[in-house]
């Protein structure tokens, strides 16, 4: 049987990869049934708005989506769609793995790491308000229900994929009620996983670890503002976040994305570098329990990332999406 998925190409750059990733995937062998969907800056256009109803009542039947970027048009009173397809479809987990690929240039030597980063609550519950004309106020909202779920999700990730250690990151120092719920809700959750080591970390000590002794790490599970901070700055230890894949996750649906944008100046040009939706690709194929699959299309994109001849220009090289896409693919069939 082959698996509904939802794809939604994006705008921008998106097209482009999203047509690459799709090829990969495709090249498994693994059958998918694609509801393709539009969204973004055409359907503003022509509907009114960049997310329509039908791409959430497709995602609301796959289950599972894989989405190309799409650009947040300003000034115009739209929310982003990423933002609301979160809200929508409560994706309250935001999976960032990071680690280094030969042939990706950075500073930095083998690097393996899984942020998982709380996505509903914290200060970006956007409750916040004027208390005089000179003085703002927001709300950091940290609840323990939230708080455990992301934690037992990240103990999941672990056991699921042979991972040693959590990591919870907090400033319950300074925060004692609101970091320190979070703390106090992972350390409960940490009893039912004793085959997984859990230790806790500040979090400006753990910017510092991360850049200094990466190796240490493993799993690191943060509430939102520090998940997005550290999991850039994760992305940036590994290359940059043209590498960086993405997903965001919750009881009823998961959506697979590159962390990056659409990159307009680069649209329709066959030059956006297909790795970082790919690599979204290979997660999606996890979710789905592929993991053969999964672990092929890594593999191959390894061996072109190695190889450095048929990679786009930010990786060096002179290739074009589609030639990526393809020596990828030829790989993947390749076994
Ligand atoms: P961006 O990631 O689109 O681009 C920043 C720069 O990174 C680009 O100029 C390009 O040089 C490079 N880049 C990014 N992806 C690349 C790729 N695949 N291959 C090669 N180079 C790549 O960030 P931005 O310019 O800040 O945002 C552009 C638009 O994308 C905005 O409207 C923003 O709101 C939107 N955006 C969407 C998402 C999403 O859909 N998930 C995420 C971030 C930004």
């Amino acid at each position: 049987m082959p698996y509904d998925v939802t794809l939604i190409p994006g705008d921008g750059i998106g097209p482009e990869i999203a047509a690459a990733a799709r090829r990969v995937l495709e090249a498994t062998g693994v059958q998918f049934d694609w509801d393709v969907q539009r969204a973004g800056e055409e359907t503003i256009s022509e509907m009114g708005t960049p997310l329509p109803p039908a791409v959430l009542d497709s995602i609301r039947r796959t289950r599972v989506a894989l989405k190309g970027p799409i650009t947040t048009p300003i000034g115009t009173g739209f929310r982003s769609v990423n933002v609301a397809l979160r809200k929508e479809l409560d994706l309250y987990a935001n999976l960032r793995p990071a680690r280094t690929y030969k042939g990706v240039k950075t500073r930095f030597g083998d690097i393996d790491l899984v942020v998982v980063r709380e996505n509903t609550e914290d200060l970006y519950a956007g409750v916040e308000h004027m208390v005089t004309p000179d003085a703002a106020e927001s709300i950091k909202i940290i609840t323990r229900v939230a708080s455990q779920r992301i934690c037992r999700f990240a103990f999941d990730y672990a056991v699921k994929h042979g991972r040693q250690k959590v990591t919870a990151v907090h400033k319950a120092n300074i925060m004692k009620l609101s970091d320190g719920l979070f703390l106090e809700s992972c350390r409960q959750v940490a009893i039912d996983y004793p085959q997984i080591e859990f230790e806790d970390r500040i979090v400006d000590n753990m910017c510092m670890q991360l850049v200094q002794k990466p190796e240490l790490y493993d799993v690191l599970v943060l509430p939102n503002l520090y998940g997005d901070i550290v999991s850039d700055l994760c992305a940036g230890l590994v290359g940059g976040l043209g590498v960086a894949p993405g997903a965001n996750i919750g009881y009823e649906a998961a959506v697979f994305e590159p962390v990056h944008g659409s990159a307009p100046k680069y649209a329709g040009q066959n030059r956006a570098d297909p790795t970082a939706i790919i690599l979204s690709g290979a997660l999606m194929l996890e979710h789905l329990g592929e993991l053969a699959a999964a672990q092929r299309v890594r593999g191959a994109l390894e061996s072109v990332l190695a190889e450095g001849r048929y990679v786009t220009y930010d990786l060096g090289g002179q290739a074009g999406t589609s030639e990526m896409a393809e020596a990828i693919v030829h790989r993947v069939e390749k076994g």
